[in-house]
């Protein structure tokens, strides 16, 4: 089975080299990849409707023959209009700027076609506009799946060539789990899933969530495995770094006193660094809890004592920011810090690895490019792994793997702000010790929420208007319609705001940008030379811009708690008021309200991740999907909490192949 999933994207008809090429940079390097793309929604079309029983505002199908077809306008912007007749009435159906149809022969009168549309009546007459439609004989009647667009292809392309590759996979093919899972549980095998999953003709809802659970318990298990034997293989002692002279000069530079949660935190850390066994400890702390100075401590501890330290980031806007951060603490000391990202020219990336491996260079932040093979180091003694979720078990533990020489351990800090309760945080991250910093810096008050309906967001204007009047900055998040269009609801709310806020200079930011351009958005933001940032959720993780006052979220019902607080933590992270507003779309169901509701009155992170574990922990099949959230492919943590727990606690034995753990690497959000 995983030597067909591995297969490349070019063996399926129409897809050449540079489709492939393209397919690579948003993740699906093989045909098994794509099969991780799973629909965002299904279409039911089990029934065909007859026109005369047509409900306004439903999305309904019908088939019919064309009694007429007219064209009204000039040229390509030509709208047409079809009338469509089945035995039990008529209905008009509208398409604007489609000149081209005119001339299409599978349209012409007296043919038979499929529709699904929204029918309405407008002035007594029964119409769609913009219906899709089919030629009758290439309709399949059954559950439809729907899919978000990827790398410039549509969702009907995407799903042809799903198709297609399904129809490759022998459905014999086996994985080395399928036996045990069937056996054991009454799962279907890996293949069956898939195809269920993507063509759930006649099974339905509950074959899609057992198809689902099937799917996401391979990747669970393998997840689990692994992070057991990295365990295993991880004991031995560790570089004691003593000295303390570095660590507290810099606390001593600090402009504020640490807060008890930082020195709490510190003093397990630090009493880790001594005790000459490996630490391998991950520090929670909500967003703008002051995770990074606890880092910076424990690097200039780590310089203090001869030895080299390495902090990774899963952006290269957070690593960027990272070394500017660290370069300002450090400096005063005489202390070097090094960036290396995947946009360091070669040149001063072959410098600045050179002296890595003589061990010149003692401090360095990077992102994933740190992980690649020929980054070496002379003594690494301590590896941090910020926003740690972002990043899979492989990856995380790639960094502490470069040691050198001597062969002792390296130890291992991962940071997280994603609040993971606690009983889901040992099952993921079962072999770690946990900190928990509670609390915020002193003078900090909690950023004011509020949830607005979409049709409110003008006289939001006003609110806007004050903060920038005081010389506050804005961010505004933008909905993701489909992964690789995120550029396009930015431009559009650049253009918008910029009609309202000619002064501002609104700025655009979206994960399809260069990382160049992204620094450079997010570098013109933290100066105030743009004071309004619309971005995607890109900037979630980690930004610290104190100016910015108001944070702006559209379809904020779209995110789970947790990741409304990490975006809310963007603004308060000064001594000013910080306001959030939730602006909920208009197709935002009573519950998801009542959830928003839960935003205005929270502010402890861990509190509204348990919440959100209780209300949405059911876990919904075909929900909205963010995959590659927690470096999972396919996991969601809010979403499928009750099954990492079950197989946590029952854990089959059993030894992942290699192309297996191949196959699930973990999806990782980095743009480099
Ligand atoms: P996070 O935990 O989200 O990584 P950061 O380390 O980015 O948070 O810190 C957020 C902000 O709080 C920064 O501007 C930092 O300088 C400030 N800060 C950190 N510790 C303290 C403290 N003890 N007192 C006051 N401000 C602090
Ligand atoms: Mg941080």
């Amino acid at each position: 089975m995983y030597d067909i999933l591995a297969q490349p994207m070019t063996r399926i008809a129409g897809v050449g080299a540079a489709l492939e090429k393209r397919l690579l940079t948003r993740g699906i390097a093989c045909m098994g990849d794509l099969l991780l793309h799973l629909p965002k929604d299904y279409v039911d079309d089990r029934h065909v409707s007859a026109i005369a029983h047509l409900q306004d505002g439903v999305s309904s199908r019908i088939i019919g023959r064309i009694i007429s077809k007219q064209a009204r306008g000039f040229g390509r912007n030509r709208q047409v209009m079809i009338r469509l007749a089945d035995d039990s009435g008529q209905i008009a159906l509208n398409f604007f700027h489609s000149g081209y149809m005119m001339s299409d022969a599978r349209l012409s009168e007296g043919r038979e076609i499929s529709v699904r549309g929204v029918a309405e009546h407008w002035k007594g007459y029964l119409q769609m506009s913009h219906p899709e439609w089919c030629v009758t004989e290439s309709f399949n009647p059954g559950f439809q799946p729907v899919y978000a667009s990827l790398a410039g292809l549509g969702g009907k392309r995407i799903g042809n060539i799903i198709r297609q590759i399904l129809s490759l996979m022998p459905a014999n093919a086996r994985s080395p789990l399928d036996a045990l899972l069937q056996e054991q549980f009454h799962f279907p095998t890996l293949i069956e899933a898939f195809k269920r999953i993507h063509h759930p003709d006649e099974l339905g809802r509950d074959g899609l969530v057992r198809a689902e659970a099937r799917l996401k318990s391979e990747e669970i298990i393998i997840y689990l495995h692994l992070m057991r034997q990295k365990k295993k293989a991880a004991v031995c002692s560790a570089v004691c770094l003593n000295d303390e002279k570095q660590s507290s000069a810099l606390h001593d530079s600090f402009p504020f006193p640490l807060t008890d949660a930082q020195n709490s935190a510190w003093s397990d850390i630090s009493a880790d660094l001594q005790s000459g066994s490996r630490m391998h400890r991950l520090l929670q702390g909500d967003v703008g809890a002051g995770k990074t100075w606890i880092a910076a401590l424990a690097m200039a501890r780590a310089a203090g004592s001869g030895a080299q330290a390495a902090l990774l980031a899963p952006t290269e806007v957070l690593a960027n920011q990272h070394a500017e951060t660290l370069h300002e603490l450090f400096s005063p000391l005489g202390i070097e810090v090094a960036l290396l990202t995947g946009s360091t020219r070669a040149k001063a990336r072959r410098e600045m690895l050179a002296r890595l491996q003589s061990g010149a260079l003692q401090l360095i932040v990077g992102t994933h490019a740190l992980l690649t093979e020929d980054v070496l180091f002379d003594h690494l003694a301590l590896a941090l792994v910020d926003e740690q979720h972002r990043f899979g078990v492989k990856q995380r533990w790639a960094l502490a793997e470069k040691q050198n020489e001597g062969k002792k351990a390296v130890h291992l800090l991962g940071m997280t702000a994603t609040p993971i309760p606690r009983s889901l945080a040992l099952a993921l991250y079962g072999d770690m010790d946990l900190s928990i910093m509670r609390g915020m810096p002193p003078g900090r008050k909690p950023v004011e929420t509020r949830v607005i309906a979409a049709e409110k967001m003008k006289p939001m204007a006003d609110g806007m208007q004050r903060i920038l009047d005081a010389d506050g900055r804005i961010y505004w998040i933008v909905p993701r319609i489909d992964e690789d269009e995120d550029g396009v609801s930015v431009d559009q709310r650049v253009e918008l705001l910029k009609g309202y806020f000619p002064d501002a200079n609104v700025i655009g930011l979206h994960g399809r940008m260069k990382g160049k351009d992204k620094n450079g958005a997010l570098n013109a933001f933290s100066t105030g030379e743009c004071k309004i940032l619309v971005s995607t959720t890109v900037v979630e993780v980690g930004v610290n811009v104190p100016e910015a006052r108001l944070i702006v979220i559209e379809q904020a019902e779209a995110y789970g708690l947790a990741q409304l607080h990490q975006l809310r933590g963007r603004v308060g992270r000064s001594s000013e008021q910080g306001y959030c507003m939730l602006v909920a779309g208009s197709e935002a169901s009573e519950g998801s309200m009542a959830r928003l509701k839960k935003m205005v009155n929270t502010h402890d992170g861990l509190e509204l991740a348990e919440a959100d574990l209780a209300i949405r922990g059911g876990g919904d099949a075909v929900g909205t999907r963010q995959h590659g959230e927690a470096g999972f492919r396919l996991l969601d943590m809010s979403e499928d909490a009750a099954l990492i727990r079950q197989w946590h606690e029952n854990l089959p034995d059993f030894t992942p192949t290699e192309a297996m753990q191949r196959f699930w690497r973990p999806f990782a959000e980095s743009t480099d």
